[in-house]
């Protein structure tokens, strides 16, 4: 039976080691609940860190530890505290983590930290595949593990990847900056499905793809190689019951029971009607905007200074990574900020902010959110925010205020919230000011919009959408459009075209024969390719047709003094064995007059873009341009020419990178036909590899060999990757010739 695999940094658990004792428990975090069900089901297994190094473990203690974790179906990547320096707290969190937050300043690119971080994702590889069969399906978590997937990918084709990264993904001009930029989006295309928070990370992803890659991207789909990879957004929630319920609870608790946070914070609220709590929970982060958020509380107190000794600003801190020294100056910064506030500020009965750094149990979170009047959730830069949607789960009562950045993922689906910009101190104030004076029907009012999406869109729904989507990238898999060239197929074509008598060669040019380049006059054919054709040429009882968009006298420049057979202009020209250039095709050409100025109109509003004038087409090539801006200008130039052409005979040919406007009664199609009519052949073998192929492969008899080159939609019957793929098989007829 098939499995799914996790794997995140961290295993779920909680392993600890006191006086060599091991103690294990499972952790309660949001991803560990959101994940449960695909962890429970069938054989599912998760992999990653223990949260022990290797030195920490002698021999004896780490087989109880794998012991330990896999009683929890859980199975354990050895790290060392070298890993964990350059890996984890090195690459993971002074590059990875800065720059997709975009902290450039914090930003450091250390090679021999990006060594380990490439070692240690090969120590993750390694366990997978240990555990991984083909069929497997495997789910992927987060920026630690960026290069995983191509590392199991390249292992074991036959399984199911996922990817879901839980920070943001940055805009392309910050990506571009990454030294080792297109190994990790070549590490992340491993997989076959990758989800993010957003919808703006996702385009941000697809653009960095686009630009620094260069891959042909579809809507949400990627053509990587013989693959086609989904992206999507699946924006993470919580496990809204058990923030609900246990603010019911809370509510019904008897003075005796409650905790002493709980008590103070009732002396607080019940200090005078006008007062208020405003909570701010997060990791001590840079990304936090903690003394952003304590700058604008202080200048909303000096604006609106009727509010001192009413409201009092909470903030909880919880202590994180606090090794990497950005982390320790942040830590120092916010102590001496809510010092001075605090100094400046306080009266005799009244300070205005309570600040913890410390971790909290459950309990007393759930304390804390109940009880505050207004979430202030100010981050600079957020994958998505949880405590944002926490405190909207805990307001039972159906009262309370969020205000959240609109840098936070969470503000995408929160639009109920009163969303600032944390860099903005009066907003902030204001905001404040409005949260504090927010009638209740309308705090009911937003509260019920965003407890409804909460509810709907839990953790578990998320994991459960993510897993559905994934699945179904299987199906799209076998759904693959033409069947590869493999050698088995390829040997039966050869025994094909040794018994046969009569064949016929159908060549396209560029992209089948020689690959593209940015200059079409560069892609004259080499003296391999020449050579190859000389002899193909020579051949008895095999005609050898290249068959192409290109210009007449382009091919009369390039093969003027060879005998091949050539048809041109996409089918206007033919030049035979036997006979010079005779024109298959009558053509107009006065419509290129009207047409041309518009053409230059877009050349002239994208840059890298140009005209090639043919005899009977007008070609657009936009290879060089900047991939967002030569999609957006393609679409514009379909929409114009589509209102010309209907009365004009003529039809839009969209090539690979190029749109090319000609007279419509003519295509490869009708000069295919013309030739079959012509001749007879008992093999027929035709490569090529853009759109203007198909009307030549949809004219050949069923018994003919077909050949896409790349993989997209086609009429062909099978595809090869790439124009090497086709030489080799030309090689191949020039020695299996009878
Ligand atoms: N949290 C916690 N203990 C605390 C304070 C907060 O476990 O003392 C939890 C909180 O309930 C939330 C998570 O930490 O689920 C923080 O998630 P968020 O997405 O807000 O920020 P992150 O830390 O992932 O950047």
């Amino acid at each position: 039976m098939s499995k799914t695999i996790i794997v995140s940094n961290r295993l779920p658990l909680q392993i600890k080691l006191e006086n060599n004792q091991l103690e294990v428990v499972p952790s309660v975090g949001g991803l560990a609940t959101g994940m449960k069900s695909v962890h429970e089901d069938g054989n599912g297994l998760w992999i990653g860190w223990s949260g022990l190094t290797e030195e920490e473990l002698d021999n004896d203690l780490s087989v109880k530890v794998k012991e330990a974790a896999s009683k929890q179906n859980c199975a354990t990547v050895p790290l060392t505290e070298d890993d964990i320096e350059n890996y984890y707290l090195g690459f993971s969190n002074k590059t990875l983590w800065p720059l997709f937050h975009y902290f450039m300043e914090y930003t450091e690119f250390e090679n021999s930290q990006w060594e380990s971080y490439k070692l240690v994702n090969q120590k993750f590889a390694d366990v997978v595949l240990e555990h991984i069969e083909d069929g497997d399906t495997v789910w992927v978590h987060d920026y630690q593990l960026l290069l995983l997937p191509k590392l199991i990918k390249d292992q074991k084709p036959d399984v199911t990847i996922g990817f879901f990264l839980h920070i943001p993904y940055p805009s392309y001009e910050i990506f571009r900056i990454f030294p080792w930029r297109e190994e990790l989006l070549h590490g992340m295309l491993g997989s076959d499905l990758l989800g993010f928070h957003t919808y703006d990370y996702e385009r941000h992803f697809l653009s960095s793809v686009k630009r620094i890659l260069r891959l042909e991207v579809k809507f949400n789909e990627i053509t990587y190689h013989d693959r086609v990879i989904k992206v999507d957004s699946f924006p993470m929630g919580i496990d809204y019951n058990k923030f609900h319920d246990a603010a019911l609870k809370h509510k019904n608790l008897k003075a005796n029971e409650k905790s002493e946070l709980q008590r103070r914070l009732d002396d607080h609220i019940q200090s005078g009607s006008e007062a208020k709590l405003i909570l701010s929970i997060d990791r001590m982060d840079y990304t936090k905007g903690i003394p952003n958020r304590i700058r604008a509380f202080e200048y909303f107190l000096n604006k609106y200074p009727q509010f001192k000794e009413k409201v009092r600003l909470i903030m909880l801190a919880v202590p994180s990574r606090s090794d990497v020294p950005q982390y320790k100056k942040l830590k120092r910064e916010t102590d001496e900020l809510v010092g001075r506030i605090n100094g400046q500020f306080a009266t005799v009965s009244w300070t205005p902010i309570w600040y913890f750094y410390r971790s909290m149990p459950f309990d007393n979170l759930i304390d804390l959110y109940t009880s505050s009047d207004i979430a202030l959730i100010t981050p600079i830069r957020d994958g998505m925010n949880l405590v944002a949607k926490e405190y909207v789960a805990t307001r039972t009562d159906m009262n309370g205020v969020l205000i959240l950045s609109e840098m936070a993922g969470a503000s995408k689906e929160m639009n109920e919230a009163i969303l600032i910009n944390p860099n903005n101190f009066e907003e902030v104030a204001n905001a404040l000011k409005n949260a504090i004076e927010m009638p209740e029907d309308e705090q009911e009012k937003r509260l019920k919009f965003l407890q409804k999406r909460l509810k709907r869109y839990s953790v578990e729904k998320w994991a459960s959408e993510f897993m559905k989507s994934l699945n179904a990238t299987k199906s799209t898999k076998t759904a693959i459009i033409a069947k590869k060239l493999d050698s088995d197929r390829t040997s039966k074509m050869m025994d094909s075209f040794q018994s046969s008598k009569k064949r016929l060669l159908l060549l396209d040019y560029d992209g089948t024969l020689v690959g593209f380049q940015n200059n079409p006059q560069d892609a004259k054919p080499d003296n391999q390719l020449i050579s190859l054709l000389d002899s193909l040429n020579q051949q008895k009882n095999t005609d050898v047709v290249i068959i192409s968009g290109r210009g007449k006298e382009t091919f009369e420049n390039w093969f003027g003094n060879k005998d091949y057979n050539l048809i041109t202009d996409h089918g206007v020209w033919l030049k035979t064995k036997a006979s010079d250039w005779k024109m298959l095709e009558r053509l107009k050409t006065d419509w290129m007059k009207n047409i041309k100025p518009i053409l230059e109109t877009f050349v002239d509003r994208t840059p890298g873009t140009f005209i090639e004038q043919k005899k009977y087409s007008l070609a657009w090539h936009y290879r060089q341009a900047d991939p967002e801006l030569a999609k957006i200008r393609t679409i514009e130039l379909n929409t114009v020419l589509t209102s010309l052409i209907s009365n004009n005979d003529l039809s839009v040919l969209q090539g690979n990178k190029v749109i090319e406007i000609k007279s419509s009664n003519v295509n490869k199609g009708r000069a295919t036909a013309t030739w079959l009519v012509e001749n007879s052949y008992d093999f027929i073998f035709a490569a090529g590899d853009d759109w203007t192929d198909e009307y030549m492969f949809e004219e050949l008899p069923e018994s003919a060999f077909s050949v896409k080159v790349g993989l997209k939609k086609t009429k062909a019957k099978y595809y090869v990757k790439n124009t090497e793929n086709i030489r080799d098989i030309l090689l191949n007829f020039t020695s299996h010739h009878k």
